[in-house]
């Protein structure tokens, strides 16, 4: 089954992490897509970066896909979710439902948790906006940490989105076709998590047998000797098996 190779959270504040990766990628001849975030944590507009922006548009053209990954891919602070939640707007995640997306599976970068429909559509048409200005061509829609709201996917459908994906599945919007598949992704907030990733990624990766498969690199990973190994031998496993486009996993 084939393998499709993406960097996350790519910003002008990951500019080294994203570069070391590249080359990674460049050695064992892949070309990942790249998840680019409009403004980092509200700190790094891309609009500002014009070096970075000129080398997206560079890697756009030797045939790297570019998706827009959130906005600011970030979740609202705490306190501000249960306000809102408080004020009961349909469709708001529990309590329970919040904290676990937020604090357990993402630490706090599920952008499209806790944002209604109306802040969602803002947010798709800035980050367009943004990803346009820069001179780039959007490819397809993550969201960070692959959290979706059950609404988000038609929305992306009526936008014309032909890739989006979360934890479990690839998605071709705009033609309601969907695929289960396997994500191979390191976490290294912690100690425990980073080698329960591993552990994870070694086993997981015989998944492409029956499964198509994703790795994604975070910019986080470059900082570890032993995520910099791991990364390294999930691309040269890649080799051969490559999807040149995320939607090429669901033909
Ligand atoms: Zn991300």
């Amino acid at each position: 089954m084939q393998v499709h190779v993406s960097i996350h959270d790519v910003s002008p504040a990951w500019a080294d992490e994203v570069e070391l990766a590249l080359e990674y990628a460049a050695a064992a001849s892949v070309k990942p897509a790249l998840l680019v975030v409009p403004n980092f944590h509200g700190a790094w507009p891309l609009l500002e970066h014009p070096k970075f922006c000129a080398r997206l548009r560079e890697l756009q053209a030797s045939g790297h896909e570019i998706y827009l990954h959130g906005f600011f891919h970030k979740s609202r602070p705490e306190a501000e979710a249960r306000v809102l939640e408080s004020g009961a707007a349909s469709g708001r995640p529990s309590r329970l439902g919040w904290l676990f997306a937020q604090k357990i599976v993402s630490g706090g970068e599920a952008e499209y948790r806790d944002v209604s429909r109306a802040e969602a559509e803002g947010r798709l048409n800035d980050g367009e906006r943004v990803l346009r200005e820069a001179g780039l061509t959007i490819d397809g829609f993550v969201a960070p940490a692959w959290a979706m709201p059950p609404w988000l996917l038609p929305m992306l459908a009526e936008r014309g989105y032909r890739f989006t994906e979360d934890h479990l599945r690839v998605y071709d919007p705009a033609r309601a076709k969907t695929r289960a598949s396997v994500v191979l992704n390191y976490a290294s907030r912690s100690p425990a998590r980073l080698l329960s990733t591993v552990a994870y990624c070694r086993i997981a990766k015989y998944a492409r047998a029956v499964l198509p498969a994703r790795v994604a690199i975070h910019p986080a990973d470059m900082r570890f000797d032993l995520l910099r190994r791991e990364v390294q031998s999930l691309l040269s496993w890649s080799r051969g098996h490559v999807a040149a486009r995320g939607e090429d996993l669901l033909a």
